[in-house]
């Protein structure tokens, strides 16, 4: 099966996923969508999926890749869960949890091997322009939580040394006063969350404006680039 297993027939593109990872064991599930609109009451209910569904699965892999592209062991390790990863794209609006949740937009969930992405297909296809100002890119920062959640969740990323994790530390703590005193970072409030959310929030600013970061806090972009392009 190819990393991407697609419950549709729908033939999209050749799946962007190959392209990082040309041979993945046949038992290895990749990367598995469901498809879900509000039912009754808001309450989801699986569906068949709709062509922003299917647009919002293909920006989801075609972004996986490329951020993945220099990692295709950490892309290997995802495919290969048990279960792989299993996205569930939300399709429109009307969801009960939509009024409840904080945050609805995307959320990663990880219990032994059962890892799940939830995205609002309309988020992945059309956010990070103003509607959620704190978003910049909704599949870069669950997929970062997916990454951080492999070992444990502690908003450290696996591999690094005693020393890369002090200075991620002392790095980390200057954006915090940054923020929380109005200083330019290109960081956002977000990230002051948790120490999960501030490593969620700096991948985004890595792929997204990464000259700003490098400007802002050389420490944070070499600790980034050297994960995503070692
Ligand atoms: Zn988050």
């Amino acid at each position: 099966m190819p990393p991407s297993s697609k419950k549709s027939d729908n033939a999209l593109l050749e799946d962007p996923l190959l392209q990082v990872l040309p041979e993945l064991d046949d038992d290895c599930p990749g990367f598995v969508f469901r498809y879900f609109s509000p039912g009754p009451h808001g309450l989801r209910r699986e569906t068949k999926p709709t062509k922003i569904s299917l647009e919002a699965e293909n920006k989801i892999l075609t972004r996986v890749a490329t951020v993945l592209a220099d990692r295709p062991d950490i892309l290997q390790r995802l495919c290969c869960l048990e279960n792989g990863v299993e996205v569930r794209l939300h399709q429109g609006h009307g969801f009960r949890d939509e009024e409840l949740e904080v945050y609805f937009f995307g959320r990663t969930t990880v219990h032994g091997d059962d890892a799940i992405l939830e995205f609002a297909a309309d988020e992945v296809l059309h956010g990070g322009k103003g509607d959620h100002s704190d978003v910049m890119d909704v599949i870069v920062h669950e997929l970062m939580h997916l990454i951080d959640y492999l070992d444990d969740d502690d908003g450290i990323l696996p591999n690094w040394n005693t020393k890369q994790r002090h200075a991620f530390e002392t790095a980390r703590m200057s954006e915090w006063v940054k923020l929380k005193t109005d200083q330019a970072t290109p960081m956002v409030a977000y990230a002051l969350t948790n120490d999960v959310e501030f490593l969620a929030v700096l991948a985004e600013v890595y792929w997204v404006k990464p000259k700003a970061l490098k400007q802002a806090n050389p420490t944070l972009f070499t600790l980034m680039d050297g994960f995503f392009h070692p």
